[in-house]
């Protein structure tokens, strides 16, 4: 593909920058820079973006497209490739506040409330929307799961064909999601980094010359979609912005991203300006951009990734060294839990809040649980945490836990026998 987005004239994105040497290109289908190899960013024209108002935004569609102006896709319904996420419930957590010790308020952003249950419609919303624009006629990642949930169900509401790639080991709730809608599901023999690298390879050839991986080729335009979690969280505060986040880590973008629309709503004025600290969330099977923060260092060894938290599961992370800088900037922290705490996670917020988290939500909740206690998280502050996906989706890691707490027969005098009427 040699085209570029000129056709999002009301957009404010002006050009791909990369994040290491700071060379500019145009926006276009190209996820590393020409001179330095180091991954590209949207980058946006600030006075268009300080145009942009909380009027204009409130009277918006009820979904992540009321940032349409903040995005690098512009304003058209009609140019979209979406299933209309976001807007999901900003959820007030005061028992779990409560059983942690945390004395300030704590929210959780309940994303798993979206059209196919994670986050990843956000960003898939906005890649898919720019590769249609560019010219791609079929549509692809690389996915720990959930990706693969919403390209799927992306390209089967748009009528567009679509391949998704995933590790043959997903839990069994996330291939089928994957397959139900209809396209191409290949299952490959390794871990989600075998499929990332194969998944490059795939876009370099003249076969997948017209496909869009979303995560690969079109990667820019993916990772801005995280940003309008951040943009909703300030919003359903009544415009500002938590002391302290709480964010689950798989490449790191998602962290990034929210960290990133925090001060891009400073510059604006759309928010007062104030301080924040981003925490971000891994599991111990999986945590190679933790550990190198605990370690006080840049450099990211890779891990091959073990453990229940398969979405989280990327054992060498594309975003690691910005999520580093975001969290080191904000004077925020990074834990990781093992797979029974990630059980206990789910089931706390489960038990605290009404929301049932997949493995990546029992993460965050159970790295919020450890930074409380280590004293890293001030618990007078007010906390959002993110949960990303639906427990519904990963309903075995906590099936040999939970289940029917009383088995009686149908009669009042068992009932009564079992003790349920005392
Ligand atoms: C993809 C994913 C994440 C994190 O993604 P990043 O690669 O760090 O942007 C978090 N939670 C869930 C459930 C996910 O599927
Ligand atoms: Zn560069």
């Amino acid at each position: 593909m040699t085209s570029t987005l000129s056709v999002f004239t009301d957009s404010p994105a002006r050009h791909l920058v990369c994040r290491g040497c700071g060379a500019q290109f145009p926006l276009a289908a190209q996820h590393a820079c020409y001179e330095c190899f180091g991954p590209l960013e949207v980058g946006y024209d600030a006075e268009a973006l300080g145009r942009v108002t909380r009027e204009q935004i409130e009277a918006g569609p009820q979904n992540i497209w009321r940032y349409a102006p903040l995005l690098p896709v512009g304003t058209d319904p009609a140019s979209r490739v979406t299933l209309d996420p976001g807007l999901t419930p900003l959820v007030k957590a005061d028992l779990l506040a409560k059983e942690l010790g945390i004395t300030g308020q704590l929210w959780v952003k309940d994303d798993s409330a979206n059209p196919t249950h994670s986050f990843k419609d956000r960003v898939v919303s906005v890649a898919l929307t720019a590769a249609k624009a560019l010219g791609f006629t079929r549509y692809s990642c690389a996915s720990t799961g959930n990706l693969a949930n919403s390209v799927a169900a992306h390209a089967a509401r748009a009528g567009v064909p679509s391949t998704v790639f995933i590790p043959a080991d997903l839990e069994p709730g996330k291939v089928v999601m994957s397959a139900v809608y209809g396209g191409d599901v290949v299952a490959i023999e390794g871990s989600y980094d075998d499929v990332n690298r194969l998944c490059s390879e795939l876009t370099e050839t003249d076969e997948f010359e017209d496909t869009a991986f979303v995560n690969v080729n079109v990667r820019p335009f993916y990772a801005e979609g995280s940003k309008t979690l951040g943009y909703e969280v300030a919003e359903q505060l009544g415009w500002r912005i938590p002391a302290q986040v709480v964010i689950p880590m798989a490449s790191g973008e998602l962290l990034t991203k929210i960290d990133k629309a925090f001060s891009e709503l400073v510059e604006i004025g759309l928010v007062p300006d104030t301080q924040w600290s981003v925490f971000g969330a891994q599991s111990a099977g999986c945590n190679p951009i933790a550990v190198a923060l605990h370690k006080g260092t840049d450099e990211i060894v890779p891990v091959k990734p073990t453990g229940i938290a398969k979405s989280l599961n990327i054992g060498d992370p594309a975003a690691g060294v910005y999520a580093l800088e975001s969290v080191r900037r904000t004077g925020g922290w990074m834990e990781y839990v093992g797979d029974d705490e990630i059980r206990a996670g789910i089931e706390l917020l489960a038990r605290t809040t009404g929301v049932f988290a997949e493995t990546a939500g029992g993460v965050t909740a159970a790295v919020l649980k450890k930074l409380v206690e280590s004293g890293k998280l001030d618990p007078s502050k007010e906390t959002v945490i993110f949960n990303t996906g639906d427990g519904l989706k990963t309903l075995d890691a906590v099936a040999g836990t939970v289940g029917p707490t009383h088995r009686v027969k149908p009669s009042l005098k068992s009932v009564r026998e079992a003790g349920l009427l005392s």
